[in-house]
């Protein structure tokens, strides 16, 4: 990095370029835009930053991000409690909730089963899954796994569908609709609904 320019530029370069999607010459444009910009912009910028993580929780029953316990969608009493859709990230709620096309309820993951990438069960909410399904109050008709369709997350649904094909939940997997490897939150919305609306019964 240029070592001409002063320390907090080149800090705020270094911290953008350690985001995801952003390269150092990305990082270079915010930084000057923000410098070119009125000092109020940087400042909201830095509080909603140190403000991010205030008061924000996992339900404990889906494990999204949330401020309550249960979260939004799990206490909405319009939320079909017995359709259950499984999703990696709490980023793939977003662009499903975007869809309208479903109005069950959700269990993130966090993640994907990936031992290359060293994670494993314990790296995931894959028990807490199965305690839902133990518990089975309120009772459970359908689980859709809709992790993602590259390798990680093919192996992530194959693995809850062994534990759980013995079950009398039914267990669906979503179409293959979706460009194969890509992420749910980057499929366009028309694609991801009709994986959706197409998923198909586990096999
Ligand atoms: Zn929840």
């Amino acid at each position: 990095m240029s070592d001409f320019l002063p320390r907090n530029i080149r800090n705020l370069i270094e911290e953008f370029t350690k985001l995801p999607g952003i390269g150092p010459k990305t990082a270079e444009r915010l930084t000057f835009h923000l410098l070119r910009s009125d000092q109020r912009k940087s400042r909201d910028l830095g509080d909603s930053l140190i403000k991010l993580r205030d008061g924000i929780i996992h339900c404990q029953s889906c494990f999204n991000f949330s401020t309550e316990n249960p979260c939004e969608i799990c206490s909405n009493s319009y939320r079909e409690k017995d359709l259950i859709c499984v999703v990696e990230e709490p980023l793939d709620i977003v662009a499903i909730e975007k869809t309208h096309s479903f109005k069950g309820v959700y269990h993130v993951l966090h993640g994907a089963l990936s031992p290359i990438d060293g994670i494993g069960l314990n790296d995931l909410r894959i028990e807490e899954l199965f305690n839902r399904v133990r518990k089975n109050d309120p009772i459970i008709k359908e689980i859709i796994l809709a992790t993602n369709l590259g390798l990680e997350g093919e192996a992530t649904a194959q693995y809850i569908y062994n534990q759980l094909k013995n079950s009398d939940i039914q267990i669906t997997r979503i179409a293959k609709g979706l460009p194969v490897g890509s992420n749910l939150e980057y499929a366009d919305d028309v694609s991801l609904k009709n994986s959706i609306l197409g998923r198909k019964d586990f096999i």
